[in-house]
């Protein structure tokens, strides 16, 4: 039986707020929509079709070519994990590039990107059911969530974590680099005019700084066990 709740998880870049909805996601059985991988599949696509470098970005080009650009999600039974596809195609480890990390929240802040993103995201959730991290989850795209987390932790460990995930994906890279693009994204992410990154005044604050996976999962279930409880109480 589906739950009749969405849940929306907001914070920082690298925090752990996928690590946390995919948990939440296995025990309750409800359906994880990550909506970063759908701002950085839109930033592959401005990438493949030179929009954006590091001496341009060229917005005319990019609204031109938007409706060519289609983004979804298919789930992988062999990982039990859903896959992004840019056009038909598995981007799912290239949109983690540092490549892409690097122009993410340039493109985050066009309003047309936004809108096309939001209403997809709005489409998704409308049957319930759903635990969706991004930026603008609980603040805008579900304002109504029944339950809103908001992530953070000490950057430096945000910086190791994501250092690592990016060495196993042999992706050559510093973890000055790492650091700084987190640093920056932060920035860009927080101060933007348009759905800036904010924690939602309902929102329950997770640090993951120095906690184990296991205490984090201990401290979210037992929220969402007392909101289901009194939920089904008051039925
Ligand atoms: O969550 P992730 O780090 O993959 O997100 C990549 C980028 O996408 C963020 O840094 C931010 O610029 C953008 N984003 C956003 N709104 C969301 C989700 C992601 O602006 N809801």
């Amino acid at each position: 039986m589906n739950n009749l709740i969405n849940i929306a998880i907001d914070g920082h870049s690298s925090c752990g707020k996928s690590t946390i909805s995919k948990a939440i996601c296995k025990k309750y059985k409800m359906i994880y929509i990550d909506t970063g991988s759908m701002y950085r599949a839109v930033t592959l696509f401005c990438l493949e079709n030179n929009c954006i470098s590091e001496s341009f970005f060229d917005i005319s080009k990019l609204l031109n070519l938007i409706d060519k650009c289609h983004v979804n999600f298919i789930y992988d039974r062999i990982d039990d994990s859903s896959k992004t596809f840019l056009n038909g195609r598995n981007v799912e480890d290239e949109i983690r590039s540092i490549r892409v990390s690097k122009f993410v929240s340039q493109i985050a802040k066009v309003p047309q990107i936004r809108k096309k993103l939001v209403d997809y995201q709005r489409n998704m959730g409308v049957d319930k059911n759903i635990v969706m991290d991004g930026r603008d989850i609980g603040s805008f795209v579900f304002p109504n969530a029944e339950i809103k987390f908001f992530v953070t932790a000490d950057v430096l460990d945000r910086a190791k974590r994501r250092f690592l995930q990016l060495s196993i994906n042999n992706d050559s890279i510093s973890f000055d680099e790492v650091l700084e693009n987190i640093k920056k994204r932060d920035q860009s992410d927080s101060t933007r005019s348009i759905n800036p990154l904010i924690r939602a005044e309902d929102a329950i604050l997770i640090d993951t700084t120095n906690v184990s996976i296991e205490s984090q999962n201990k401290t979210i279930f037992k929220i969402i066990n007392t909101y289901l409880a009194n939920e089904n109480r008051n039925r």
